[in-house]
């Protein structure tokens, strides 16, 4: 097979290999890019939820403060029979607690009252091993004096929630600002394991007060929400976001970084975590919260489509056939090529001069042979030959050789005229000239051997002339059963041979036995 078109083939191949994988990747890409929107969307919207759940339940604690607030005198029967059907209701609070602010004077008089209905009741804080030990003398304090529902937070009960740092700063926080605030994220108590929670204090205050001033001077407790993250994720988001999302909500107040929740194991490693995206929440009670949620890698296998992939096999299919395609045609055109040489050769002209060809002449020459023995007519053969054309050839060049041979070509043509003459390149620089029906071919001879002198080709290295010159033979047979054509070509040849021998540029007629020997 030819070197360059098959070179051609492979690189257009390799071009539309490239091209398909270039497409391939963009859509790939331009997929990658739709499931990452689409997956950010899925995130907002579970955020937006989560975040409704949160200030649902804050909302509550709201409108129990707000009942709360007209009764300052509470007891045990009268906060139970308040929170019982609201905390029935919502999974994700713990527990309500009230808690007085009670000074160190207040302190013994209030454990004392407190012990009339459960005997063991004291105050207490964690010790720095997290042990429940009784409380330090501190100016003031803010035990859980109610607790609903009480089942489950008994120890609770009398935790002095001023006497650690993260719910003292919220409380703090709260009675000055009149506001509700939230903790940051806490080990439930009352929980094992790692349920995070947040506690939400709501301040109560005597009278209404508007200043910072007033604030202080009439607060006198707290209602206490306790909420469980992972219940208000459960309530909102539990069944969406499934093995395929790691939801969590992460508290950055302040510039901290604290998971209180997450839906999975964050450490594992099927997370792209390259794809994190997160959403930041509304305030909840004064705290930052965000939901940041990473996708698994099944998240996109899962809402991938087969066109990259099809793109790809498909192109590759199509490619491979045209290349099959293309090397077949190759062939077919080798075959061709070859099957066209062949034909040339079996052509009747010859490519250079223009005349009759060889195989043309043979068969025009055994035609009209048979022609003239039917008809018993002559037919006569010039054969000549180019003098010295070797020297010519060494001296002026190939190039030059053949434009010579047109040129004589070209004299014998015009010389020969009749319909039925027919002028052949015999080979090399031998021409031939069939002349069926006629007598006079030595006139006819001399006429051509006159032209080619006449075309004046500057010739310095012909022994016999200036110019390039012809040698002719000449012979006129009339055909019979003895004779062949063949003959017919020898005695010309021979005469041709005999007008060399005699000097050249000149006619030797062969008759019978004998040549006449014609100078020009
Ligand atoms: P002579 O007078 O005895 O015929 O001498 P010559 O040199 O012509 O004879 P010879 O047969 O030795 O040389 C023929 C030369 O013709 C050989 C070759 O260089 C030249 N020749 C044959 N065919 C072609 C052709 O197609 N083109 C060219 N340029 N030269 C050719
Ligand atoms: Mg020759
Ligand atoms: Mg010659």
């Amino acid at each position: 097979m030819n070197r360059y078109p098959a070179l051609m083939v492979l690189v257009l191949a390799l071009m539309g290999v490239g091209f398909c994988a270039a497409l391939s990747r963009s859509l790939y890409v331009e997929e990658t890019h739709t499931i990452s929107t689409e997956f950010k969307s899925d995130i907002d919207q579970l955020a937006s939820a989560f975040e409704r759940e949160v200030l649902l339940n804050l909302e509550i604690l709201y409108a129990l403060k707000a009942a709360v607030g007209v009764i300052p005198d509470m007891e045990v029967e009268r906060f139970r029979a308040l929170t019982q059907q609201v905390l029935k209701r919502s999974p994700a609070i713990q527990a309500f607690a009230w808690a007085p602010v009670i000074t160190k004077e207040e302190l013994a008089a209030f454990e004392q009252r407190q012990r009339q209905l459960r005997p063991d009741f004291s105050l207490t804080e964690r010790s720095d091993d997290g042990k429940v030990v009784p409380v330090l003398a501190r100016p003031w304090y803010v035990p859980v004096q109610f607790i609903e529902p009480i089942e489950d937070n008994r120890a609770a009960l009398g935790f002095d929630l001023a006497s650690e740092q993260r719910r003292l700063a919220a409380l703090l926080w709260a009675r000055d600002g009149g506001e509700m605030v939230a903790t940051a994220g806490v080990r439930l108590i009352q929980k094992p394991g790692n349920d995070r929670g947040f506690l939400v204090f709501a301040p109560l205050y005597r009278n209404a007060p508007s200043t910072l001033e007033e604030r202080r001077a009439n607060h006198y407790g707290f209602l206490n929400g306790v909420f469980r993250v992972s219940e208000l994720a459960n309530q909102s988001v539990g069944y969406s976001t499934g093995q395929d999302i790691l939801f969590q909500v992460v508290d950055r107040t302040g510039g901290g970084e604290d998971v209180l929740y997450a839906s999975g194991d964050a450490a594992a490693e099927h997370w792209m975590t390259f794809r994190a995206y997160q959403s930041a929440l509304s305030d909840v009670a004064g705290r930052a919260w965000f939901v940041e949620a990473m996708p698994s890698q099944q998240y996109f296998e899962k809402r991938r489509g087969w066109l990259p992939s099809l793109v790809m096999v498909a192109g590759l299919l199509f490619i491979g056939l045209l290349v099959t395609y293309a090397v077949i045609s190759l062939k077919r055109n080798n075959e061709l090529t070859t099957a066209k040489l062949e034909l040339e050769k079996m052509s009747l002209t010859d490519g250079l001069t223009e005349l009759a060809n060889r195989r043309h002449f043979d068969l025009y020459l055994d035609h009209e042979w048979r022609r003239a023995r039917r008809q018993k007519s002559p037919i006569s053969l010039i054969m000549l030959d180019i003098d010295y054309f070797k020297p010519f050839n060494d001296q002026y060049g190939h190039p030059a050789g053949d434009r010579c041979l047109e040129q004589v070509a070209q004299a014998l043509r015009s010389v020969v005229r009749r319909p039925t003459d027919l002028v052949a390149r015999y080979g090399g620089e031998e021409f031939a000239i069939i002349l069926p029906e006629t007598d006079n071919a030595p006139v006819v001879a001399e006429a051509c051997r006159a032209a080619v002198e006449a075309l004046g080709v500057p010739h310095s290295f012909s022994e016999v002339s200036a110019v390039v010159t012809v040698s002719a033979g000449v012979c006129t047979l009339v055909p019979d059963t003895t004779l062949s054509p063949d003959e017919l070509t020898q005695r010309a040849d021979r005469a041709l041979y005999q007008a060399k021998d005699a000097g050249r540029n000149r006619l030797v007629v062969a008759e019978g036995e004998h040549a006449d020997i014609t100078d020009p």
